[in-house]
């Protein structure tokens, strides 16, 4: 039968220009309302007009979630427009470790991310977005690079970075430095390097387990009579596991004895190949005790800088990272930083960790009194309320108050921490267990066993576990007992260590448990492979 469209509308509940609407675009020739139509359009009519229904309502509620950006965003306009507390919004900075400047705008993704929290879509007009990143990142320099120097215990590290600081730097200076501050840095060539003093990966990677990762270039130091000792090894992987660029110094060669090209072969073994050899690796002859090699060694460092085109923000509010922290009898409390971007003055207050201050004065490594610090630059800073431990963030804070807050929740947080008897990170197979969304993940692994042939039949079982969804990465492998620098080195890296017939010595596990690091120990390699089948397994379905 037919009916007349005004009926259906009226039906239907709908307007009139709406039917005919619908009815054109299925390409009938409605006229008006008076033309007539097939009834069994009806329940289609029903169908299309629920779901327009619902399109709208979600649009509207769209609309309504979203903020429209016309000028780059100021925390007190976004504080404002989401209805938070300013105040809570530093705060939350500080966790991400986003320096705040109220002369500037908030990072984009900062304001994306403070929306989101709050369900509200961020929408910027044309080229704001871009706009807004190019006024933060103004001042952008080069920035001398930050060294680090690892190997085997009695390879020369101190004695190599005695000789670098002996040379470089004035005698008159060098006699009025009476505290070891951690960092130095040095002149060649008109270009600057910074050299934290405190050799050892142990240091580096217990820093890293803190979320600092000062280093850029690692020296990795082998005595030349010696060759390429478990240490050693250690040291290479704690490097590469960093992601920092590894130059080989091959060390004691006044010594007879002494045989570069064998370790050179060795560490070719481990990836290390010289370039002379077809490889990338940087090698340079050195006698840290004669003093020869040195300059070779330092233009070396330049040039490897060069091709990482180190670059700091240099303008603006400072962060940086704790190196080490003394209680100085005249002084009070100090630590030395490693500025990392920023300028940091005289009078600014900061925050480290749980404590905090404002900056009294200032002295350069060589304990000389200075105005200001700059990218790259070691400066020992007088000001602190407590302690800051080593590796410890330090950033600059724009308000005295919102700095002393800062710290109390900090504080507040670590006394929950501790009270719950865990530390700041828990690595175990079953958190590892809980999947990110959308992204593959990696099951970090640190492997020791007892002998070599046991490890390589580890590995490559390990290599072939893997799955679709998650890799297991083995970061370091040994043979030997488990030691500190395992634990640390999973701790810095979110992986769990695999002994596979070793003895775990009471001592490391406490260490691990503090440091919520699960340590796994092994007999039968079939249960090796069980576990971390399972494990896998289980990162990559999520649990429900
Ligand atoms: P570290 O444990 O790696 O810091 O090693 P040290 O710097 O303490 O050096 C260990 C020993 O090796 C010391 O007795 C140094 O004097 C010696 N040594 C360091 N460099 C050289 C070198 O180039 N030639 C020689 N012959 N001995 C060196």
């Amino acid at each position: 039968a037919k009916i007349r469209i005004y009926k259906v509308a009226e039906q239907l509940g709908m307007p009139t220009h709406e039917v005919m609407d619908i009815l054109k675009a299925l390409g009938s020739d409605v006229k008006n309302h008076m033309s007539s139509i097939d009834e069994e359009y009806i329940e289609l009519l029903q169908e299309e007009r629920e779901y327009r229904k619902k399109e709208e309502e979600k649009n509207r509620k769209r609309k309504e979630r979203t903020i429209q950006l016309k000028e780059s965003p100021h925390l007190k306009d976004i504080a404002r427009l989401l209805d938070m507390h300013w105040e809570d919004i530093v705060i939350k900075l500080a966790d991400w470790n986003v320096i705040f400047d109220s002369k500037k705008p908030l990072p984009p993704l900062v304001v994306e991310r403070l929306a989101r929290e709050k369900n509200w879509e961020i929408i910027w007009e044309d080229s704001l977005r871009e706009k807004t990143i190019e006024a933060l990142q103004g001042g952008l320099g080069i920035r001398p690079p930050i060294v680090t120097v690892l190997g085997h215990v009695d390879h020369g590290k101190t004695t190599l970075l005695d000789a670098i600081r002996r040379s470089k730097v004035a005698q008159s200076e060098y006699g009025g430095i009476t505290q070891k501050i951690g960092a130095y840095q040095i002149e060649v060539s008109n270009k600057k390097i910074t050299f934290v003093d405190t050799p050892g990966h142990e240091a580096f990677t217990a820093m890293r387990a803190r979320g600092a990762q000062v280093t850029d270039i690692a020296i990795l130091v082998v005595a030349a009579d010696d060759g390429v000792m478990p240490q050693t090894i250690e040291a290479l992987q704690h490097a590469k596991a960093a992601d920092v660029s590894i130059i080989v110094a091959i060390n004691k060669i006044d010594k007879s004895g002494a045989n570069p090209d064998r370790i050179k072969q060795q560490l070719s073994d481990y990836g290390l190949v010289p370039e002379e050899w077809g490889g990338d690796t940087i090698f340079v002859n050195i006698s840290a005790l004669q003093k020869k090699g040195i300059n070779d060694l330092l233009e070396m460092i330049l040039l490897q800088a060069e091709l990482l085109e180190l670059k700091a923000r240099h303008q603006g509010y400072a962060t940086g990272t704790i190196i080490e922290s003394r209680l100085d009898r005249g002084k009070g409390p100090v630590a030395t930083v490693i500025v990392k971007e920023g300028t940091l003055k005289i009078g600014d207050f900061f925050v480290a960790g749980a404590t905090w201050g404002k900056v009294r004065s200032l002295f350069s490594v060589n304990g000389k009194k200075v105005k200001e610090a700059i990218p790259s630059m070691p400066v020992e800073i007088v000001g602190f309320s407590e302690l800051p431990p080593a590796g410890t963030q330090y950033m600059v804070i724009e308000d005295e108050k919102i700095a002393r807050l800062i710290a109390n929740q900090k504080q507040l947080k670590e006394r929950e921490k501790s009270l719950k008897g865990s530390s700041a990170q828990i690595t175990s197979l079953e958190e590892l267990l809980s999947p990110e969304e959308g992204k593959k993940r990696e099951l970090n692994i640190i492997l020791k066993a007892d002998f070599q042939g046991s490890l390589d039949a580890i590995e490559k079982v390990l290599s072939q576990i893997g799955s679709e969804e998650v890799s297991i990465k083995v970061l370091s492998k040994g043979v030997g007992n488990i030691n500190e620098a395992d634990v640390v080195l999973a701790a810095a890296s979110n992986g769990i260590v695999i002994g596979f017939d070793v003895k775990l010595p009471s001592e490391v596990s406490k260490n691990a448990k503090r440091e919520g690091v699960d340590v796994r120990l092994y007999r039968i390699i079939y249960d090796v492979i069980d576990d971390l089948q399972n494990a896998i397994k289980g990162m990559a379905t999520p649990k429900q």
